[in-house]
């Protein structure tokens, strides 16, 4: 069959948007994936003859309920509940929780459309999906969350399972929130069912290196990219936005790779330290006290607060952004490949917008996409349900030196499908490629479900 690859590519993204109007992040997720695509569909005509790529588009199942709780004044509050149940082609759907105001359907798309590529490439079997809610955990008391991580619970239980839907955190959803999803899951079921839920404590089935595998894994796909380019770490200028778990581990491991960060933020502003940022105070006023970026600054006499504006002006030679989407444009973009920046590796998911990367890319910085550098977090996310399965627990050294490995191997993979596939040095490329590929051989497989 002959096929007619630039139409098709516009035919499958016009039906996207049009089957899923004003889900902007969701179409913006699709199109990237798509200008990768061209290239398999002129290879591999099956996949076009088949629908492959319509029906990676269209999600198994969503899902949205209304989560109903009482805040501490006794106030009944009404929030929504997503799950988005996007591909179990692999293993089963697996992508984490978000409690943040600006959740909403398209959001919850676009990460689960992301996290189906990205399990793919860790290599383990696990599908992709997410999920998340409008609440916001910001200034709520423990009481509060747990109420809320309770009803949100007594609805989401009955579609989840070891071997159906797994979820785990992302933003506004640590160690707390799922200790609490756990509980009514529990209750609920009268199960103790480790391999439902991820990122759980250490004392009650958690996995050692969960807590640091996202920023980790992103420190160890940077030093794979400097690889292939005869450099590392040692004596680098580097940024992370963001101050939560991916920015905190990822600063701690930079530090340790050799690099120094001297500059990270919050939705409030950022912080510059020339010093270097001071990890055991970032984690006391973030982790400890869940405080405000700017505290790190009345603490540290090096350290300067910058309120509002972007970490992006401040120099530097690599830029890791690290707290949500689209938080990384293209005057951002500009402003960072005029200081000299040399790599951005994304460990949030889509923080650089398309025409962000194109600044990046005609500038010649290195650019690693989200769903290949971020990866160590879902990838640590199977270590801890192959644990779970087996009774077992992992030491710290053995878990990390399975996550460098596996960063490591999906780097060589996404370098080495950018080449065959005739894009030297283009990561975007490789990971949708790669990714899709796996993808659309088991669902080819599995028929026409
Ligand atoms: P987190 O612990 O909740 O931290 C998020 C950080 O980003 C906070 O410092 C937050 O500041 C900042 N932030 C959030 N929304 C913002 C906005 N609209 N503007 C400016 N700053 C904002 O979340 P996380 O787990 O580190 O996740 C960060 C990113 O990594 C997300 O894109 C997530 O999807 C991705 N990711 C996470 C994992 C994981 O394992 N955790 C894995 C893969 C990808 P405030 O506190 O001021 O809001």
């Amino acid at each position: 069959m002959h096929v007619d690859v630039p139409a098709k590519v516009h035919e499958i993204y016009d039906e996207v948007l049009r089957r899923n109007p004003g889900e902007g992040e969701f179409h913006q997720a699709v199109r990237e994936v798509l200008d990768s695509l061209a290239v398999v569909l002129d290879r591999h005509s099956e996949y076009a003859e088949m629908k492959t790529i319509e029906r990676i588009c269209e999600p198994e199942r969503q899902i949205i309920f209304r989560v109903p709780w009482q805040d501490d004044r006794g106030e009944v509050q009404i929030n929504r509940g997503f799950r988005v149940e996007f591909n179990s082609a692999l293993g089963p759907y697996k992508g984490g929780l978000r409690f943040h105001p600006s959740v909403n359907l398209g959001i919850v798309k676009f990460l689960g459309f992301e996290q189906i590529f990205k399990n793919a490439l860790t290599g383990m079997p696990i599908g992709g999906g997410k999920g998340g809610s409008d609440f916001d955990p910001k200034g709520r008391s423990d009481a509060e969350v747990m109420r809320f991580c309770q009803s949100f619970m007594t609805e989401l239980y009955r579609h989840l399972g070891e071997y159906t839907d797994v979820p785990a955190g992302d933003i506004g959803v640590g160690a707390r929130e799922i200790g609490y999803l756990f509980g009514q899951y529990k209750r609920i079921t009268n199960r103790y069912e480790s391999g439902v839920l991820t990122g759980k404590g250490l004392g009650w089935g958690g996995a050692l290196v969960r807590t640091e595998a996202t920023g980790y894994g992103a420190a160890f796909f940077a030093e794979a990219m400097m690889t292939v380019r005869g450099e590392s770490f040692e004596g680098k200028r580097v940024v992370i936005s963001g101050s939560g778990n991916v920015a905190v581990y990822g600063i701690e491991k930079v530090h340790q790779l050799g690099g120094t960060v001297v500059a990270c933020s919050d939705s409030g502003g950022y912080v510059v330290d020339e010093n270097g940022i001071d990890l055991e105070v970032l984690k006391q006023v973030k982790e400890r006290e869940r405080g405000r970026i700017s505290d790190y600054a009345d603490r540290v006499a090096s350290a300067e607060f910058v309120e509002g504006g972007s970490v992006w002006d401040v120099p530097c030679e690599v830029a890791v952004p690290s707290a949500t989407q689209n938080e990384l444009d293209d005057d951002a973009a500009t402003v960072l490949a005029r200081n000299g920046c040399r790599y951005v590796i994304e460990g949030a998911n889509m923080p650089t917008t398309p025409s962000a990367v194109k600044v990046l890319r005609d500038a010649g910085v290195a650019f690693a996409p989200g769903k290949a550098a971020n990866a160590g977090g879902v990838a640590t996310s199977a270590l801890e349900m192959q644990q779970n399965a087996s009774r077992d627990r992992w030491t710290f050294e053995h878990s990390e030196a399975r996550l460098a490995e596996i960063m490591r191997d999906i780097h060589t993979r996404c370098h080495e499908t950018a080449e065959e596939y005739g894009s030297p040095g283009d990561l975007v490329l490789g990971a949708n490629v790669a990714g899709f590929l796996q993808v659309a051989e088991a669902v080819h497989a599995h028929g026409l479900i």
